[in-house]
């Protein structure tokens, strides 16, 4: 493809992030989480580089099937457990774990016979009311478990906090007291934290950890950004101006003229846009970065194209560089800037673009 919008993923940064995971929780065992694509970067790639994580949690079988089929031997987790019966035989030859979330679950495990038990996480619902069992549900689900011959001996606990992200939320206490009452007469290994727990709430790091967006070098925390707590941006958004021209005082720039040159300038239009995954709502001012500096989004997204203003850049000419977001410009900023997390903003990075990788070691 010679258009020259295109995703780099830097597979070192992802080391690098890894790293920075057991820095912080030098005794847990980590789970890498790789649902989605490996947030947008791309699955395999993602989990090869991450080869030294302790086990890997995905949302589907079709993930984890595609994880055994690169080679990945690790324990890898269905997050969301089953969704029928029929594929419980195929997680038992894929030889995965799976959260069990809901009754439905443990009835098809009670009926089920199959080759090898399974290992089974248990999901404790302490407040956020998406996934897993009351409370005072576990212990009779946790002894049915335990007398069900397609559950594997060792039954681990785990849960998942709502506003990890902010540090001062008293929910966060709240459900992490809860979880350890839950856990006091169940002698198994635990798991709490995803990345704003491992960050924010030491005291959650328990026996497993389980990082997704820090992975990729992006901060879930409301008060910081990756490069602020140790980490290192994995995808960069890139590419290039494809055309500089000089407009009028009150020229109208995009699709709904919902933009006016203030005076005589410079604009540039990049080659990307909502097509590619960039945020239609971003609005004007939102931070670009031509030649390494940034300049602001002028208009509206378009589909392929966006149009930036070049008055800080008087001099930028047709095949200089852009970047929409990574090194230099956290997407993390982006996305507030176009009111969505950077969570979306990865998941998004549409697949039609030219993926590049360095940093292989
Ligand atoms: C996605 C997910 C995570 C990772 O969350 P991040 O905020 O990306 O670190 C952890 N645990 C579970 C159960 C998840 O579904």
């Amino acid at each position: 493809m010679t258009r020259p919008a295109r995703v780099v993923i830097n597979l070192s940064a992802l080391r690098h992030n890894l790293a920075r995971v057991h820095e912080l929780a030098p005794a847990c065992k980590i789970m890498a989480i790789v649902k989605a694509d490996g947030y947008g970067h791309g699955l395999t790639r993602v989990a090869h580089a991450l080869a030294a994580a302790d086990a890997f949690g995905v949302a589907c079988l079709e993930e984890a099937r595609e994880l055994r089929g690169a080679g990945i031997k690790q324990p890898i987790i269905l997050l969301e457990g089953p969704y029928s019966a029929n594929e419980l035989t195929k997680i038992v030859n894929l030889g995965l774990d799976i959260v069990i979330h809901d009754v439905t679950q443990v009835e098809m495990l009670e009926r089920a016979v199959l080759p090898r038990a399974v290992v089974v996480w248990l999901k404790v619902d302490t407040g956020m009311h998406r996934l897993g069992f009351l409370p005072e549900a576990i212990t009779r689900i946790w002894q049915r478990l335990n007398d069900c011959k397609a559950v594997a001996d060792k039954i681990y606990l785990m849960t998942h906090l709502a506003v990890a992200n902010e540090r001062d939320n008293p929910m966060n206490h709240a459900q992490i007291e809860c979880f350890h009452k839950v856990c006091a007469n169940l002698a198994t290994e635990t798991s709490i934290a995803n990345s704003a727990s491992i960050l924010a709430f030491p005291d959650t790091h328990a026996d497993w950890v389980r990082p997704g967006l820090m992975l990729y070098g992006v901060s879930p925390l409301c008060d910081s950004s990756g490069v602020d707590e140790g980490l290192k941006p994995v995808m960069t958004l890139k590419s290039e101006l494809i055309a500089v021209k000089n407009l009028r005082a009150n020229d109208p720039v995009g699709y709904g003229a919902t933009w006016r040159c203030p005076e005589d300038m410079p604009v540039g239009i990049v080659a990307a846009g909502y097509g590619d995954g960039y945020p239609r709502h971003a609005p004007s001012g939102t931070p670009v970065l031509v030649n390494g500096e940034r300049v602001a989004l002028i208009g509206r997204a378009s589909m392929d194209m966006l149009i930036v203003d070049l008055r800080k850049q008087p001099r930028a000419k047709v095949g200089d560089p852009v970047v929409l977001w990574g090194e230099g410009l956290p997407v993390e900023e982006l996305a507030r800037y176009a009111d969505t997390i950077p969570y979306e903003l990865l998941c998004a990075v549409h697949k039609r673009l030219q993926f590049i990788e360095y940093g292989k070691g």
